[in-house]
């Protein structure tokens, strides 16, 4: 097969051949990434890219939208019924842009949100300082005991002294299942809307592997490109006819001019991939090899964070090693194995250093691999961290993680 990009731009072609093999030899843990169906890359890089189509299916501000319309509609059809709601707006560019669009929707400036801390494995846009949603809100946090585990008693304390509008769950480093009947039975007490943000979990939601938001959020956002492995973006979600009219004219015209019909088009064919039979399987093996991982960390010696996982990561704690959670993501990086730095709860270390790394099974889940593939990598991390310093072994052991790779590819070109 040849590609027109190969001789119109070989720069671009060149290093999408290298991005290639980098995906196929190393093996990617990182907690929010994943293989997307090569049917879902298609789409992205599909003539729907040409299109304008500012509005909403049938409700456009340009002509020929007949196709926008019919594509866009699938994909809310699909959202729909994937997440078990009545409303879906599939345009968000992103996860962040789905949640600006939540707040810019429901509060006004200066309105208070209580989210969780940054820190302690909360999202930017739940109300950090440094994002919109610290900036244009007035943020409180909430976060996790030294245990890793979320405090519901102590998140009702802050919600009755601060008394915020909406509370903000979900995260992007927690390991443990979220309970959203609790959270709701907190933000009814102080009279907030509950806002779950479940771009991590949404691929175990649909498939019955984490309890779902509904019916106890008020609104829902996801990321597509993660656990659910679907195109990069975000999609909203609501049961209340009122939320949904005020989300869609904050995306549009309130945040964003004309929406991205390939990656809708693409997300339609991502949730088409999570209605399949197979996607429970994907989604229970992705949890059974998270656990595999944390249960051999722990025999190793090593302190997991929570003492385990509900869900697809596993956070590693360094607080009471030498060596910080950047010496372990570069030492595993050299060992062909990506993963990322997290801060950890009772963190002593800079939010550039860390004393942790969250690691993740979602992408290699996706290429096949299971409890045996994940028992010989935990060890192999196992083995990095042992030997931290020594960077012949970890050149070692990237040549064995490559050759454990190469019987497990997905892609065997660039673009589809
Ligand atoms: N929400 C959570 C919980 C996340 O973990 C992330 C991304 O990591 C986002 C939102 C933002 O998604 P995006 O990177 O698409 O803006």
């Amino acid at each position: 097969m040849s590609y027109q990009i190969e001789t119109f731009d070989p720069e671009i072609f060149e290093a999408l051949n290298h991005e290639l093999t980098r995906q196929n030899d190393h093996l990617e843990m990182i907690a929010s990434e994943n293989f997307t169906h090569p049917a879902v890359i298609e789409a992205m890089g599909s003539l729907l890219t040409n299109k304008y189509a500012e509005g909403y299916p049938y409700k456009r501000y340009y002509g020929g939208c007949e196709n926008a319309d019919r594509v866009e509609q699938l994909a809310i059809d699909r959202a729909c019924e994937l997440f078990d709601c009545k409303f879906a707006n599939v345009q968000p560019h992103s996860g962040s842009q789905a949640n600006g669009a939540v707040y810019a929707a429901l509060l006004q400036a200066g309105d208070k949100l209580l989210g969780m801390d940054l820190s302690h494995g909360g999202h930017l846009t739940h109300g950090s300082k440094v994002s919109f949603s610290g900036k244009n809100y007035h943020s409180f946090t909430y976060g996790v005991e030294l245990d890793g585990r979320i405090n519901y008693d102590k998140v009702r304390e802050i919600a009755k002294i601060t008394q915020p509008k909406i509370i903000v769950c979900g995260a992007s480093a927690y390991a443990r299942e979220i309970d959203f009947k609790r959270f709701k039975a907190i933000a009814d007490e102080v009279g907030a809307l509950l806002f779950a943000d479940i771009a991590h979990i949404a691929g175990l939601v649909v498939a019955g592997e984490h309890p779902s938001p509904f019916p106890y959020a008020d609104v829902v956002t996801s990321t597509t490109h993660k656990t659910l492995a679907g195109p990069r973006g975000g999609i909203i979600l609501t049961n209340d006819e009122e939320i949904a009219k005020k989300v869609n004219s904050a995306i549009f015209p309130g945040l964003q001019g004309g929406p991205l019909v390939h990656v809708i088009a693409a997300k339609a064919v991502g949730f088409k991939h999570n209605l399949s039979p197979q996607w429970k399987e994907y989604a229970k093996q992705v949890k059974i090899n998270a656990k595999v991982l944390a249960d051999v960390l722990i025999q190793r010696g090593y302190d997991v964070v929570s003492g385990g996982t509900d869900n697809h990561l596993v956070l590693v704690s360094f607080l009471n090693k030498d060596f910080s959670g950047k010496d372990a993501d570069a030492a595993l990086g050299r060992a062909g194995i990506t993963v990322n730095k997290n801060t950890v709860p009772g963190e002593t270390r800079s939010p550039f250093v860390t004393s942790g790394v969250r690691i993740g099974s979602p992408a290699l889940t996706s290429r096949g691999m299971k409890e045996r593939e994940f028992e010989i990598i935990a060890n192999k991390i196992a083995d990095v961290l042992d030997n931290i310093h020594d960077e012949a072994l970890h050149l070692q052991i990237k040549d064995e993680m490559k050759q454990l790779a190469q019987d497990f590819i997905i892609y065997d070109r660039p673009i589809y």
